[in-house]
């Protein structure tokens, strides 16, 4: 069985909607995930912080507009009366579950089951749409295998265990339709596998049924050698391997949700990104095959802080980073880039959480110096053995650009610099033009 996962622009409008009915209804049978349509997560997203504020008469503004908005959608969407009555009551449903947290102290679970009111209409919409249309349609409610654990991270093992039995109790059907992006906690509350999640989903889902492919349809026609909402011209991939999409994704590219590829290669699932609106294309096709040698993209990474810590003791010392580890594991805080002297040590992280307490402690060992409002630039690909000249390739390419750290030789697939976020378009810019030859 295939997973096809479509995206918000995907699902967007009725017209969208339709058009994702005919792509998948092949008669072959499948999982389709779905994400909310596109806006409504950043409209539950600002409701959610007029909330914390206690600013409710603006977040009854928003919902009032984003149920008006859905209104129309269910009037467009569907033939039949019963239809749009029945398209109705999800949309009142979920509206009135999220208006019940305009009431009272607003906590992290108010916040988490709004946000995933989106996914849980689009997907009711969506079946029934397909229903209304004559296909054996089910949805397939993900709160009921989807989880993470205390680390917040996926708990494969309990979605792989839970998904089978849920797919018997739903029944047979052709199109299995399911929410991304939304799981539970070991609370068992609604929580979600944060910003873009959906395309994680897929693959947990893929992996969970051992899928023959794992689809993630899109509004672009596959992943592109630099990030097109920066610079223009650029190319798509045709074929990338799971490493090289996996740094590409972690590192920025926001085709993808970062951790997406894991799960896929961990049972060598193929990925294949696809164009909602242009179907026949190829799309991007990654596995665990290397397209050839050289330099496949480049992707950028923001809200970087970088930490610099100088300390005498460093010289001649052993221990010293493990000291300086142990702090940023205490406080569960992982870093991405390091970069090491005789005298100091310069890191980065993209979580400043714990910063205050981190930077406390690592006083002890020496002076910290903090940057903030950083970008990793990322250039991936099968580096290593390209002609000789290519670490001056990239710094000729990178001519001007102010660069505060970088990471090279960490694996052969992998060189990154970090520059101040304002200097990031132009970075990208300058690595199209000469060293991707867009
Ligand atoms: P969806 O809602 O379908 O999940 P996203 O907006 O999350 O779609 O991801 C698709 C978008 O990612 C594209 O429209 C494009 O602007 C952006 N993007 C960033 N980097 C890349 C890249 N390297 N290749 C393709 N698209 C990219
Ligand atoms: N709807 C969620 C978001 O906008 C998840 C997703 O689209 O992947 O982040
Ligand atoms: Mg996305």
């Amino acid at each position: 069985m295939r997973v096809l996962k479509f995206g918000g622009t995907s699902v967007g409008s009725p017209e969208n909607m339709r058009a994702v009915m005919k792509l998948v209804a092949d008669g072959e049978k499948k999982i389709i995930v779905l994400s909310a349509m596109s806006g409504t997560t950043n409209g539950l997203v600002e409701i959610s912080s007029f909330l914390r504020k206690k600013n409710k008469d603006s977040a009854r503004i928003t919902i009032g507009n984003l149920e008006a908005t859905y209104k129309k959608v269910v009037a467009e969407l569907f033939k039949t009366e019963e239809n749009k009555q029945k398209g109705l009551e999800v949309v009142k449903a979920s509206f009135k579950t999220i208006k019940s947290h305009t009431a009272g102290t607003f906590t992290d679970v108010g916040e988490n089951t709004i946000l995933a009111q989106g996914e849980i209409i689009s997907t009711n919409l969506v079946t029934l749409l397909m229903n209304e249309n004559g296909f054996n349609a089910k949805l397939l409610p993900a709160l009921d295998f989807m989880k993470i654990d205390e680390d917040k991270a996926a708990d494969t093992n309990f979605i792989r265990e839970h998904i089978k039995p849920v797919l018997e109790e739903v029944g047979e059907a052709d199109y299995y339709i399911t929410q991304g992006f939304i799981c539970r906690d070991v609370n068992g509350d609604i929580n979600n596998l944060q910003r873009g999640g959906s395309d994680y989903t897929a693959s947990l889902i893929g992996a969970a049924i051992d899928a023959e492919e794992i689809q993630i349809w899109t509004d672009i026609d596959g992943f592109h050698n630099n990030d097109p909402r920066f610079v223009e011209k650029t190319k798509k991939i045709e074929q990338l391997s799971f490493t090289e999409a996996a740094e590409l994704a972690y590192f920025g590219a926001k085709i993808l949700h970062p951790l997406t590829v894991l799960p896929a290669r961990v049972q060598n699932i193929p990925v294949r990104l696809k164009n909602t609106m242009n179907p026949s294309d190829s799309g991007t096709l990654i596995t665990s095959e290397s397209d050839g040698m050289g330099i496949k993209a480049v992707a950028a990474k923001d809200g970087i802080t970088a930490i610099k810590i100088r300390s005498g003791r460093m010289l001649m010392a052993y221990g010293f980073l493990k000291n300086v580890f142990g702090i940023f594991e205490k406080y569960r805080t992982p870093i991405d880039m390091i970069s090491t002297s005789e005298v100091a040590v310069s890191l980065t992280v993209d979580s400043t959480q714990h910063l205050s307490e981190i930077m406390e402690e690592l006083s002890m060992f020496g002076t910290v110096h903090v940057d903030y409002g950083m970008s990793i630039v990322c250039i991936v690909g099968d580096i290593i053995e390209e002609e000789k000249g290519f670490a001056s390739k990239v710094f000729n390419a990178l001519d001007g650009i102010p660069i505060r750290m970088i990471s090279y030789g960490g694996s052969r697939h992998n060189i990154s610099i970090l520059v101040p976020e304002s200097r990031k378009k132009e970075t990208l810019v300058a690595l199209s033009k000469n060293l991707l030859n867009n």
